[in-house]
């Protein structure tokens, strides 16, 4: 049977970007090797990341003094890599859920770090955005789509400070005004590549600028120095980023994207709001397109794991939701055809008829 796969993340990648990272196992770039198997120097991966690096700037039209750098370690290690080179005395964070905090607490390590907004106490069902940041901050930092809440921030703020954005979970899904970011990171899992590689848009001009010895590995200015080439970079998962981003431009690029993921999102939340027995956990203006979060009405909550498990029997995987929302999470991420949000809501359609 058909899958439809809504999995948070590790997550859906295109059919095309799957299939050339089969070929290139088998063989790489005609070399009679797998890209399993080369040197990460070879001029064939050489020109893998090269390319994969001009389209990061072509699909984001990021402009002239910024780099782009494919490391290792996740977004969890740019929680700390960003205090580690940017936070000289203080930054201010806005607190939108679960990953932001997750963030606040590494730049706590290296300064003072003032927490602009939160919308914690009410369980993140909103995204933050009526603040002041102060003018002496090192730097702001926001992320973007709150995956496990479902909330989503989709425009670019204009801050009086250095911004920095985690858009593990929602790049490549709309045009970014790059231009207003200092740097940009995520884990590449959710919209880009299978776990392994985490990207990076740096405004170059911002390093530089703290006092503190940065570890080697840590440094911005290494990677970018060697071109994400200091240590062996995550070739597989690099390998197929580039399928990615090449799918992505035959679709029309972010653009197009954009218009798909709303559709897609748009479909899902109409199904919910009309529903009698499903209802969303989030405030409307906040709605994420790439997390929708939506749970049982209390009259039907007993009936959460039965429609898990009838979902199942329509070939629909990874719709549980987060332990702290609990209920259902959808992820719409780029790869997800329409398709499979209308299984989706038919099988939503079919249980309420059912009960
Ligand atoms: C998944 C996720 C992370 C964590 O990414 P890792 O690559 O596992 O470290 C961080 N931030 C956001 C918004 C995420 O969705």
């Amino acid at each position: 049977m058909k899958k439809h796969n809504f999995y948070a993340g590790p997550s859906i990648l295109s059919q095309y970007a799957i299939d050339n990272t089969i070929d290139a196992i088998r063989d790489f770039a005609g070399t009679g090797l797998s890209v399993l198997e080369i040197s990460h120097r070879s001029k064939e991966f050489t020109a893998v990341i090269e390319e994969a690096k001009a389209l990061f700037k072509e699909l984001l039209d990021i402009p002239e003094g910024y780099d782009v750098l494919f490391l290792g370690g996740g977004a969890s290690t740019q929680f700390c890599m960003v205090p580690y080179n940017l936070l000289k005395t203080k930054a201010a964070y806005v607190d939108s859920g679960t990953w932001a905090n997750k963030a606040i607490k590494e730049a706590k390590l290296f300064g003072e770090v003032d927490v602009v907004a939160s919308s914690k106490e009410d369980n993140y069902v909103w995204y933050p955005t009526e603040f002041t940041v102060p003018a002496d901050a090192d730097y702001l930092h926001i992320t973007t789509n709150n995956t496990i809440y479902g909330t989503e921030l989709r425009k670019d703020l204009d801050v009086n400070v250095p911004l920095v954005a985690d858009m593990s979970s929602d790049i490549f899904s709309r045009p970014v005004d790059v231009s207003k970011y200092a740097l940009i990171y995520g884990g590449a899992q959710k919209n880009l590549a299978p776990a392994g590689v985490t990207f990076i848009i740096i405004k170059k001009d911002i390093l530089g600028k703290v006092d503190r010895a940065i570890p080697t590995m840590l440094n911005y200015q290494t990677h970018i120095d060697k071109g994400s080439m200091f240590n062996t970079p995550p070739v597989l998962p690099i390998y197929t980023a580039l399928q990615t981003l090449k799918w992505l431009k035959q679709l029309g690029g972010v653009k197009e994207m954009q218009r798909i993921d709303e559709e897609k999102a748009a479909y899902l939340y109409d199904a919910i709001d009309n529903s009698r027995m499903f209802v969303g956990t989030t405030h409307e203006d906040s709605r994420s397109l790439m997390n929708v979060c939506f749970v049982m009405k209390p009259e039907y909550k007993e009936l959460e794991k039965d429609f898990i498990d009838f979902a199942g029997t329509k070939g629909i995987i990874g719709i549980k939701g987060h332990r702290s929302v609990g209920g259902f999470r959808a992820s719409l991420y780029n790869a997800l055809p329409l398709e499979s949000v209308k299984v989706l809501v038919d099988a939503m359609k079919e249980f309420e008829n059912n009960h």
